[in-house]
This record gives structure tokens, C-alpha cells and sequence, in this order.
């Protein structure tokens, strides 16, 4: 049973009345059993909420187990060391976002004695977390009534509702937010709700079935991940297909109206893999660039056609080499980049008595004064293996590891 609600536009009303229930049922029962849906600790559902931007759930399952094994606390996440946040996060990318979760998690503890603020303009407040992220927090946690907007819930409203226009535009975005946002308030009202879930989902979803704001929100995510996908929406399959405007017009791979996306930019990078002793040299990317703090092979951005490797690696690194033998060719993106990373093995042309001088080739080599061929540190393949590397870089570590 829904409450109506005071002034409530009765043409979105009549929709929300049949969509909210529909969403709820649908949710109790096809939902995945992710690990983040055990628990309703604010913390646990921030850490998830922060590693699913821009990343696959099936990705960021062990990342978030070995996450909450490793710092189950707002505490301890407020007191690990940078060297173990990055490595803890060492393959998610966008590493600006576990930097501000531990900004975040200081602040709870200075501001909040350590526990998780329920008010959202207070979870607003806090560092890398925005309206979409707040609202997950508020209702999935707390069971507030505030709407979320992600992809996946822009994708199912545009449809839902037969909206035309750029969901980036202004005026279109702020309307979405409101029929989200209609959604999540009707769920709030709703004091009974039939059919209850199903003895496979009753089990996972123990004490929480009447977390209808909760449910609701996720239902939305959960209809885009699964069904309401962004091609060959399975409509056949879907909960709130009697509704949806697309489907009754056909305009299902019309629908969202997205412009077009600017045209990826190449760039290509190479990377020297340089050994000496058994040891390999790596430099940490400095503070205020993208990845920073991440470790990497001592690498340069050339030109996207033919280059020489050896004016390259000299002019972009303070490297002077010897030979060089093509390791690996890497190809991966970043955000609006296409990048393709080189990687070659090295020998390092530095004069005998410069070694001599620093014969285990393990103190840190960044001190001023130092020969910028000997930049960055040394470390073994097993110390290599503790640092936390960017992606591209991680697998020119591997193919070293499987060579032996
Ligand atoms: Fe999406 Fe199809 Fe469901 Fe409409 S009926 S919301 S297009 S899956």
C-alpha cells in the first residue's frame, strides 16, 4: 500500500503507483547476492559505492573482500599507510578516489568521533563523495528517501519515461533527478508490501524487508546492470515493461539520448625495463599527476609515429642505454586516451665506477646531486611485487614474474 502524497502531480503519481511495487518485487527476487548486500555497516556500502565508479562489480568483489579484511574500520582506513592504501587499490585506477576516502575517513574520525554521519548534506560534505554517492550511502544505509542518478539509472528513466533529450543537459538532468527522486519518496510511504521475497532472497536479505528506500534505489541500478542494458534491453524479462514509454514506441536504442563522445586521442609511451644484480630500477610517480604515487618502469610519451629508443630514453629520462629488445606492446584506456605502452629491456650504459659507488644499488637513488641515470630505486622482483604499480605497468612486472 502506498501513503499519497500532498500536491503530488497525479499523471507521475499513477506511474510511480505501479512502478515502485513492480521494482520492489522484481529486486527481491532476481537481485545478485553481492557481498556489499550482507551488511548495512555505512562504511562497508561507501568503500563499494567509491570502487564501483567507473569499474565492473564482478571486478570489484575480491578488491572490496580483501579491503574490509584488511581495514574493517573508518579507523583503520583513517590510519593505514599511503604505500598500503595504493596497494590495496592497485588496479582500480582513478587513485584521486582512495586518496579522498582516507581524507574522508580522517575526517569522520576528527569530526564524527569516528562514526558515519547520517545527514546528507554531512555525507555530502565529505571529500570525492557527491550527490550520487551520498544518496547511495543515505539510502541503502539509512533507508533515507534520497534519489540516486548514476548511468545505469539514467538509462532506465530515459526509457521508462520516453525522455528525448540530452540527460546532460541542464534542464533534462535536474527532471531525471526528480523522477528519481518521486520513486524513492513513494518507496518511503509504502507501509506493506506483497509479495515478500522469495526463501533464497528472505535468507540474504535477513531484517531488511522493509528497507524499501534501500530496495528501490537498488532495484534501479540493479534493472540497468542487468536488463534495461544499453544494447537489446531484455524487455521481455523486465519488471516495469507495461509502463515504459521506449518499449511501447520502439525507441529502446534511441533512448538515452547521449551526444556523441569526443574521438579518443592516441598516445604512445615506452617503457625500460633495466636490470642490474638482479635488480630492476622503478621511480614513483610524483604528487599532483595522474596516478601519482604509483610505481612504474622508467617510461617516456613520444611521438605516435616511428621514433629512435635511444634519444628518447636519454632525452626523457636521464637514461642513457645500451641495448635495447622489444619486451611487450601494451594497449589500454584512460578515460578519452588510447594508449599504447612499449616496454623494452635495457642495459644500462653508467660507468663502472659509477656503480662501484653505490654497489648494492638499493638506497634510494633520488637524492639531489645524484646521475639522472640513476633515478628511482632498485628493488628485486619480490620487493617489486609489494609496491603498488599503475595497471599498464603492473603487467610488464608480470610478464618479468613469468619469466623468472
Ligand atoms: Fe528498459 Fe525495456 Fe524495461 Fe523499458 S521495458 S525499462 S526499455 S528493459
Amino acid at each position: 500500500m502506498i501513503l499519497p502524497l500532498p500536491g503530488e502531480r497525479a499523471g507521475v503519481r499513477t506511474a510511480v503507483q505501479s512502478i515502485v511495487p513492480a521494482l520492489l518485487s522484481w529486486f527481491c527476487t532476481s537481485a545478485r547476492d553481492l557481498p556489499w548486500r550482507h551488511t548495512r555497516d555505512p562504511y562497508a556500502i561507501w568503500v563499494s559505492e567509491i570502487m564501483l565508479q567507473q569499474t565492473q562489480v564482478k571486478t570489484v568483489i575480491p578488491y572490496w573482500e580483501r579491503w574490509m579484511q584488511e581495514l574493517p574500520t573508518i579507523r583503520a582506513a583513517a590510519r593505514a599507510t599511503p604505500a598500503k592504501l595504493h596497494k590495496l587499490w592497485e588496479g582500480l585506477g582513478y587513485y584521486t578516489r582512495v586518496r579522498n576516502l582516507q581524507k574522508s575517513a580522517q575526517q569522520i574520525i576528527t569530526n564524527y568521533d569516528g562514526k558515519f554521519p547520517q545527514n546528507f548534506e554531512a555525507v555530502l560534505a565529505l571529500p570525492g563523495i557527491g550527490r550520487y554517492t551520498a544518496g547511495a550511502i543515505c539510502s541503502i544505509a539509512f533507508n533515507q528517501p534520497i534519489p540516486i542518478l548514476d548511468g545505469n539509472v539514467i538509462r532506465v528513466l530515459t526509457r521508462l519515461y520516453g525522455i528525448p533529450t540530452d540527460p546532460r543537459e541542464k534542464q533534462t538532468n535536474t527532471r531525471l533527478w526528480q523522477l528519481a527522486g518521486d520513486l524513492v519518496l513513494h518507496a518511503s510511504r509504502i507501509t506493506h508490501h506483497a509479495p515478500r521475497p522469495n526463501s533464497r532472497t528472505r535468507t540474504r536479505m535477513k531484517d531488511e524487508d522493509d528497507q524499501y528506500c534501500s530496495h528501490l534505489n537498488q532495484s534501479l541500478m540493479e534493472l540497468g546492470a542487468l536488463v534495461c542494458t544499453p544494447r537489446s534491453p531484455d524487455c521481455a524479462a523486465c519488471p516495469v515493461q507495461k509502463t515504459c514509454v521506449a518499449r511501447k514506441r520502439n525507441l529502446q536504442e534511441q533512448l538515452p539520448n547521449l551526444s556523441k563522445r569526443e574521438v579518443p586521442t592516441e598516445r604512445r609511451f615506452i617503457a625500460f625495463v633495466v636490470e642490474r644484480n638482479g635488480k630492476f630500477l622503478v621511480r614513483q610517480r610524483r604528487d599532483g599527476v595522474v596516478n601519482a604515487h604509483l610505481w612504474e618502469f622508467p617510461n617516456v610519451e613520444v611521438g605516435t609515429r616511428v621514433c629512435d629508443l635511444q634519444p628518447s630514453a636519454a632525452k626523457g629520462l636521464g637514461l642513457r642505454t645500451t641495448e635495447t629488445k622489444p619486451l611487450r606492446t601494451i594497449k589500454h584506456s584512460i578515460t578519452r586516451y588510447r594508449i599504447t605502452l612499449e616496454a623494452w629491456r635495457a642495459e644500462l650504459a653508467v660507468p663502472a665506477r659509477v656503480l662501484a659507488s653505490d654497489p648494492d644499488q638499493s638506497l634510494n637513488t633520488n637524492s639531489p646531486g645524484r646521475r639522472p641515470e640513476l633515478q628511482g630505486e632498485w628493488r628485486t622482483l619480490a620487493q617489486l611485487h609489494q609496491l603498488a604499480f599503475t595497471s599498464a605497468h603492473k603487467k610488464i612486472l608480470g610478464i618479468l614474474e613469468k619469466r623468472g
